[in-house]
């Protein structure tokens, strides 16, 4: 058991460069039940200080997403804190990244290193020529002293500032994740990576490592893909004289077919896709629990308070997680089919709207029919998005012909096109005079006109199914008919005869 001591801080610290890619959300979600396990805090900080991967919108997206998952958080841009600001563009713009560059260009931990790009992809390109396999840039200004290179920035020439990394010796840390075992890297393999830009911005590594220190941070729970650049961070907390947080890493999520880590490119991973397409957040935040993390070998099913109680870092996994798109569908199936009918009923109304089924907001008797239809979808449903498409013919008419179903399938096996014809105008005229309109009443009719006319109720209810849906499958038949009233079926059953004699 890994002994954790409270009060824990842990921070999800996004970068707002797109929208929020779901291994984000785990990686948030990690952090939060971390948080709500030990009754400790969580943070949301966004770290925009990329002017060239900042995408306007994005920490928006970002905010929206996590809120619609179920996170909230104890301190972050929306709410505040005593620790902020929560953006790093207005940590930049209070100074704070100066007042700790300069700490450490003072006690001859960083230097200003005036070496271009250009001067930079020369050497590159050069140790390449001479056979040297990883080029690692130490500058020529870290042996200067500092005086002799502010008089060169005094100048004007353009400097980044970089971290002076130890020629000998070894960094080393641990990790939650993987246990005891060290991680270990030699400090000749590492080179003097840049903490502040010629712009002034700071670079993610060093503008993260001060705003954990500074917001108190014990625990830092990031993707899997940071622990080569931990050893830079271990270093500059050593730097600084601090004590580092935590680090546990959390494993990658590889794609289905295990070739790669899920990927922008080629899967569904936005985050608001999956509420586009009718996710229930309570679905996926227990889906994203088991990505890296069980909590025994058989338990899957788990509400938001039970993942909160038995969340532990022990049992996050190193080996990489698995993304199983149809697992996740599944789950949300089974989570959909626990909702009363009439809360699907309410979720499933923002998907009518957006297909133009329904009003936006729609009225109270387009409400009453929703409410009506969804138990005829209700077990089927595992994205909501699916209502639009299962009940469009509830709200639309079916058309037989080139624009709509195909009349063909009106016809039953063993029967043409006349005698389904005169079938259908038989159901036509049952249903005209039927009182009450109600299942039973339904079926006992349409049974009995089988039975007059010598036909199988399967050749018969199939005929008429296609004709008031269009389709071939479709919710069970007598419901259908009764939530679609006799004039509607009535108008339908006519159009259905009338495709069938004029073809
Ligand atoms: N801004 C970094 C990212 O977007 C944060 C990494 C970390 O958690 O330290 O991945």
């Amino acid at each position: 058991m890994i002994e954790i001591t409270s009060p824990v801080r842990v921070r999800f610290a996004p970068s707002p460069t797109g929208y929020l890619h779901i291994g984000g959300v785990r990686t948030a979600l990690f952090n939060w039940l971390f948080a709500r396990h030990y009754g400790g805090q969580f943070i949301l900080r966004i770290e925009d200080t990329d002017e060239k991967r900042f995408i306007p919108g994005a920490a928006d997206d970002i905010i929206t997403s996590l809120r619609w998952v179920g996170l909230d958080w104890d301190e972050g841009p929306d709410v505040g804190g005593p620790y902020g600001p929560y953006v790093q563009s207005q940590r930049f713009d209070s100074g704070i990244y100066t007042t700790y560059s300069d700490q450490l260009l003072e006690a001859g931990q960083a230097y200003l290193s005036f070496t271009t790009e250009e001067e930079l992809a020369a050497m590159r390109a050069e140790a390449e020529a001479r056979g040297v396999k990883a080029f690692r840039f130490r500058g020529p200004e870290r042996d200067w002293p500092l005086a002799q290179q502010r008089e060169l920035a005094a100048t004007g020439k353009p400097y980044t500032i970089r971290l002076k990394t130890p020629l000998e010796g070894q960094t080393s840390f641990t990790d939650l994740v993987r246990g005891a075992e060290r991680i270990t890297v030699q400090n000749d393999q590492l080179q003097d990576i840049v903490l502040i830009k010629t712009s002034g911005m700071p670079v993610y590594h060093f503008a993260h490592l001060v705003d954990d220190h500074l917001m108190r941070i014990t625990h830092v729970l990031r993707a899997d893909e940071w622990v080569p650049s931990t050893p830079y961070h271990v270093l500059l907390y050593q730097a600084f004289g601090w004590e580092p947080p935590v680090f546990a890493h959390l494993p990658v999520i590889l794609r289905q077919d295990g070739k790669g880590k899920l990927s922008k490119r080629k899967d569904d991973v936005a985050t608001n896709r999956f509420w586009e397409r009718g996710y229930l957040p309570e679905a996926l935040f227990n889906y994203l629990a088991l990505q890296g993390w069980s909590y025994d070998d058989k338990t899957e099913l788990m509400s938001r308070a039970e993942l909160i109680e038995r969340f532990s870092i022990d049992r996050v996994q190193a080996s990489p997680a698995r993304w199983n798109p149809e697992k996740l569908r599944d789950m949300n199936g089974i989570y959909i089919r626990r909702l009363p009918v009439a809360e699907v009923a309410e979720r499933i109304l923002p998907f009518l709207a957006g297909a133009g089924l329904v009003g936006d907001p729609p009225s109270a008797a387009e409400r009453a029919y929703v409410a009506a239809l969804t138990p005829m979808i209700h077990e089927r449903l595992e994205e909501l998005g699916q209502a639009p498409e299962l009940l469009e013919f509830f709200f639309r008419e079916p058309r037989p012909g080139p624009e709509g179903y195909d009349p063909a399938t009106l016809v039953p096996r063993k029967l043409d096109a006349p005698q389904t014809a005169a079938m259908l105008r038989a159901v036509h005229d049952a249903l005209a005079a039927l009182e009450p309109w109600e299942p039973a009443a339904l079926e006992a009719t349409l049974r009995d006109l089988c039975e007059r006319l010598a036909l199988k109720p399967g050749q018969l209810f199939g005929a008429v199914r296609v004709a008031v849906s269009g389709r071939t499958v479709a919710p069970p038949l007598f419901d259908m008919l009764v939530a679609l009233g006799r004039e509607r079926v009535l108008a339908r059953l006519t159009a259905a005869i009338a495709a069938l004699e004029a073809g």
